[in-house]
């Protein structure tokens, strides 16, 4: 079996949620429906809807069931920004943090493109946490009044920094500003409420938590007005058409009692072998760089279960592809097209050079990680990282096909 640590992409499935999953999917029924079989899919749902809400610190009717965070990303921003550049039409900025995972950079670049919005992306500094003097410059400076939205992820999926978004809702609501976050890597890892939070809109994924893949959830603040993004049947408050899925949601509710009952515990178990990682590289590659918060400093600037390098003289992929050879399943932790490597666009935005930021290895952990996990990614990394550093990084096409031919 492969040591996995590429929880970020998707976790496996927890056992309450898989055993939640196969016995509502035995069973027949829309909830939309008016017999036995509906109104039994129905309270399935409605069970699972409070489930979240406790979960997620929210209300049940703030929970709008949606197919996984993308979904959920497109339809906060596309919604609120529809919503309010409708009621005001010189509402037409969108504040963005420029660490955004695509499903938020790129709906912000279509609205931009396609809609009449105005993207102002937000700088970070080099740990990629945003830049609080930046924002308050940009609320004073553009005008308020010439805002439709704020968002900015909770936490980040490529180098697990966690966002100060209490400041940033409370100063957000000095200009009357709603704002939404893209809470996807934070829910069911670190303490998320959606109540507490102030925010007008948070997404969050089933298959980042336990769940399967293919559900997820905007939480919806109860007055926050949002156009809808798809239309049919009227669902989910009219928000989000389409027959739910009983099973999927079912499942997601499982998974997120599961995950949040003991998230201390597991927040300090996974901590720890994230901190054991870290140790590792830093002793078999002195001259590998953390990227994000060292947890060292404030382990609460960090995701736990995230540990992200920049491997200098390395090319991203070969290393991946090595370690994986040896058995250790990671990620360059960014998006990569047609086999070509493209730097991350949020370790561009920490200030990193093209070149550096080639480097990257992310490795996270999740419920299944063990301390063998880590002893068996000891074992690999030294020397899948000197012949990913004999490859360097020009020739890195071919000494990934010579590798994986062997
Ligand atoms: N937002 C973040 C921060 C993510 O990490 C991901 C998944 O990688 C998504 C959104 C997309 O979620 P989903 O895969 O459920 O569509």
């Amino acid at each position: 079996m492969p040591v996995y640590l590429d929880h970020a992409a998707t976790t496996p499935i927890s056992a309450p949620a898989l055993a939640a999953l196969t016995s509502v999917i035995a069973r027949s029924g829309n909830p939309s429906s008016l017999h036995g079989s509906g109104r039994r899919a129905r309270a399935t749902v409605e069970a699972a809807r409070e489930t979240i809400a406790k979960a997620a610190g929210a209300h049940p009717t703030e929970v709008i069931f949606t197919s996984g965070g993308t979904e959920a990303d497109n339809l906060a921003v596309k919604g609120l920004y529809w919503a309010r550049n409708g009621a005001e039409p010189q509402r037409t900025r969108i504040l963005v943090s420029s660490v955004e995972h695509a499903a938020v950079q790129d709906t912000v670049e279509w609205l931009a493109a396609h809609e009449g919005a105005h993207a102002v992306w937000l700088p970070v500094d080099s740990n990629g946490r945003i830049l609080m003097d930046a924002l308050e410059k940009e609320l004073d400076r553009g005008g308020a009044d010439s805002v439709a939205l704020l968002t900015c992820m909770w936490a980040n999926n490529e180098v697990g920094t966690v966002q100060p978004i209490a400041e940033i809702v409370a100063l957000a609501k000095k200009y009357g500003i709603p704002v939404h976050s893209d809470a996807v890597q934070a829910f069911g890892s670190i303490a998320v409420n959606f109540k507490d939070s102030g925010l007008a809109a948070m997404s969050i994924s089933g298959h980042k938590i336990g769940g399967p893949v293919g559900v997820g959830a905007l939480l919806l603040g109860r007055a926050v007005k949002l156009t809808a993004v798809q239309h049919g049947g009227g669902q989910e408050r009219s928000v989000r058409s389409g027959t739910l899925d009983t099973a999927g949601i079912a499942a997601f509710a499982a998974a997120a009692q599961d995950v949040t009952s003991n998230l201390e515990t597991e927040n300090a178990r996974i901590g720890g072998l994230r901190d054991r990682i870290i140790s590792a590289v830093r002793a078999a590659v002195p001259e590998a760089v953390l990227r994000g918060p060292d947890p060292m400093d404030d382990p609460a600037q960090r995701l736990p279960g995230n540990a992200h390098f920049t491997f200098p003289g390395c090319e991203g992929d070969s290393l991946l592809f090595l370690l994986d050879m040896a058995g250790i399943e990671s990620s360059t932790g960014s998006a990569c097209t047609a086999g070509v490597p493209r730097p991350s666009h949020v370790l561009l935005a920490m200030g990193l050079d093209e070149n550096t930021a080639r480097g990257a290895q992310r490795f996270s952990l999740g419920h299944t990680s063990c301390p063998g996990d880590v002893d068996a990614f000891v074992a690999a990394l030294p020397d899948a990282h000197a012949r990913a550093k004999t490859a360097g990084m020009a020739g890195h096409q071919s000494s990934i096909q010579t590798a994986s031919t062997q």
